[in-house]
């Protein structure tokens, strides 16, 4: 998997900079399941990749870069990976149900014309 030069760099400032004090993680459901600390996720990133359920798992609600001492934007590394893995046909197979969803919402089959009778 090619990641681009954005991510790598947003990756490569968390890994070498987080001081792991978990200050982001006290209210993070999804960094408390998914990693001992940010700097541990994002060298594990760079080392290994990730599976796409935990890019895909960040709710973008930047409480982690209010309260990181250095203010790190873990979720614009999580979208930068998340935008990656789209552009690779690596969306999340969960998401696989939505495309079915949109694909028969605008099926004839299953959609009727309003008259306005
Ligand atoms: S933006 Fe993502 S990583 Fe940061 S606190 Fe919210 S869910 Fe957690
Ligand atoms: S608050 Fe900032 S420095 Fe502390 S663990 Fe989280 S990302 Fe790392």
């Amino acid at each position: 998997m090619d990641y681009s030069h954005e991510t790598l760099e947003l990756a490569e400032m968390i890994a070498e900079t987080c001081t792991g004090c978990k200050r982001c993680m006290k209210d993070c459901l999804f960094l408390q399941r998914y990693c001992e600390d940010p700097q541990e996720l994002f060298q594990r990133f760079l080392s290994e990749g990730l599976e796409p359920i935990i890019p895909y798992s960040c709710m973008f609600c930047g409480r982690c870069a209010v309260v990181c001492p250095l203010q790190l934007k873990l979720d614009d590394a999580f979208l930068s990976i998340r935008r990656d893995m789209i552009k690779e046909g690596l969306p999340l197979k969960q998401l696989k149900s939505v495309e079915l969803h949109q694909k028969l919402s605008i099926s004839k089959l299953f959609t009727t014309v309003n008259e306005g009778k």
